[in-house]
């Protein structure tokens, strides 16, 4: 990537946060987009070099009792990225990769994506080290207290709004919700994702998805094209892959493999979602269990064969760079048309590099994911008014807003001369809703 306006400003980058890979990947291809800005706007260059840099970044102790009588130690993390536009806003991630550079380029594309979804909700992200995997129920509650015990001093209805991520999920979030509330006696929105019964929006378990799939069809449709009779590969098979796979079928196309981090499952007739749903949702098994009861299907060890099932539509919904450049050319070689990244950061730049070489229409995640992170703006919409929508006023909220952002990106993308390149649109159109709301106010 060539740098010609930030080059000086990534340089910094690199000096301060040396050896945090996916956040210098993260801040190198936003720099690289939002270059050719600064010609137009060189007032900006101030708000580039704030950008950068998170407003806060915590990074906390969080001791927890096992079942066994042990006390175990993780480490918590709150990245308070941007507030130039609203309140802090994004996922906790519990996952035992997660260190300082994973949640610093989880917060950072945060900004740009909050910013897409035209809602006033700034860039934030959390998370720890804890790996939620073969816990028991009892384990989750007395770290998720011990977790928020500590997160509670820096978090709020109007300043800071967490939700979940990769290993939260609604328990998690009840059990963190509960324990604020018993630290701080308010009864606040300061989390989304809530449950349905205690201030949770409908569509927000869907959101993500759907969303994805909203995206995907406009992207299609200014092609010509539709997600009809489409075969696709979802990898993943949290909320992310389920409700894409749910939306995707409801279009007319066939989910042919879905995965998790051990491996994926391959039904050429389509997959049943009522058993994976049985699985991951009810039973909290893993996705092989499908072919016990699916003799047509078959279950393969590893992750990155997925990517050379023939599709003509893939979407990554599992983890940071999970398609190399490698599996890009086999997307490529078999005839993919379109990649929707329903994951955050889920290719290399390399693999980028791959798609928009061959023409792939590629929607990038700070587009083609924001439909949970604005249907979350949604739920504290609905808890600031006290009241909830239905279903159908929450999803036909979420289509627009996900029309918008095609129109947003598209138009950004036109505008720079890079017509079809919704990465460079994402970017800038990002960028430029921040960087205004920066500049007014001082940066
Ligand atoms: N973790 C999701 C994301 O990456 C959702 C964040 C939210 O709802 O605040 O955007």
């Amino acid at each position: 990537m060539k740098l010609k306006n930030t080059e000086h400003i990534f340089e910094t980058v690199k000096k301060r946060n040396q050896n945090e890979t996916e956040f210098l990947q993260a801040v190198e291809e936003v720099l690289a987009s939002i270059d050719p800005v600064l010609d137009k706007y060189p007032e900006y260059e101030s708000v580039v070099n704030s950008i950068i840099e998170p407003e806060r970044f915590i990074i906390f102790r969080v001791p927890w009792i096992d079942d066994k009588g042990n006390t175990q130690i993780n480490r918590g993390f709150r990245v308070q990225f941007n507030s130039a536009i609203g309140p802090y806003k994004g996922g906790l991630r519990f996952h035992p990769s997660v260190n300082a550079s994973i949640i610093k380029f989880l917060g950072f594309e945060q900004i740009f994506k909050n910013s897409l979804t035209g809602l006033p909700i700034g860039g934030g992200k959390g998370g720890s080290d804890f790996d939620p995997k073969g816990k028991s129920d009892n384990e989750i509650l007395r770290f998720c207290q011990s977790f928020m015990t500590e997160l509670s001093k820096y978090i709020g209805a109007y300043t800071d709004v967490p939700a979940g991520d990769i290993g939260v999920g609604a328990r998690e979030i009840g059990y963190l919700y509960g324990q604020y509330k018993r630290i701080k006696g308010l009864n606040e929105g300061v989390l989304t994702g809530k449950g349905l019964p205690y201030g949770g929006s409908l569509t927000r378990k869907e959101a993500t998805g759907y969303g994805l799939i909203y995206l995907m069809e406009e992207i299609l449709k200014h092609n010509n094209d539709s997600m009809k009779n489409k075969t696709v590969v979802i990898s993943g098979s949290g909320n992310v892959a389920i409700y894409a796979t749910e939306k995707a079928m409801e279009l007319g196309a066939k989910v042919v493999a879905l995965s998790d981090s051990n491996g994926y499952i391959h039904d050429p007739n389509g997959i049943d979602l009522d058993a994976v749903k049985q699985i991951k949702e009810v039973e909290r098994k893993r996705i092989k269990e499908y072919v016990k009861d699916h003799p047509e299907a078959k279950y393969f060890e590893g992750c990155k064969g997925i990517w050379t099932i023939k599709c003509d539509v893939a979407l990554p919904c599992a983890t940071q760079n999970e398609i190399d450049d490698e599996s890009a050319k086999f997307l490529v070689a078999n005839g993919c048309k379109a990649i929707g990244e329903g994951a955050n950061m889920p290719s290399t730049p390399e693999a980028i590099d791959v798609y928009l070489e061959n023409n792939i229409m590629f929607a990038p995640a700070k587009a083609a994911n924001a439909g949970g992170v604005a249907v979350s703006a949604l739920e504290m919409s609905q808890n600031s008014m006290r009241l909830s929508w239905t279903f159908e006023e929450v999803d036909e909220k979420l289509k627009d807003i996900m029309k918008n952002i095609f129109v947003r990106i598209s138009t950004a993308a036109k505008e720079y001369g890079d017509e079809g390149n919704y990465v460079v649109g994402s970017n800038i159109a990002g960028f430029l809703k921040v960087a205004q709301a920066m500049y007014a106010q001082g940066t």
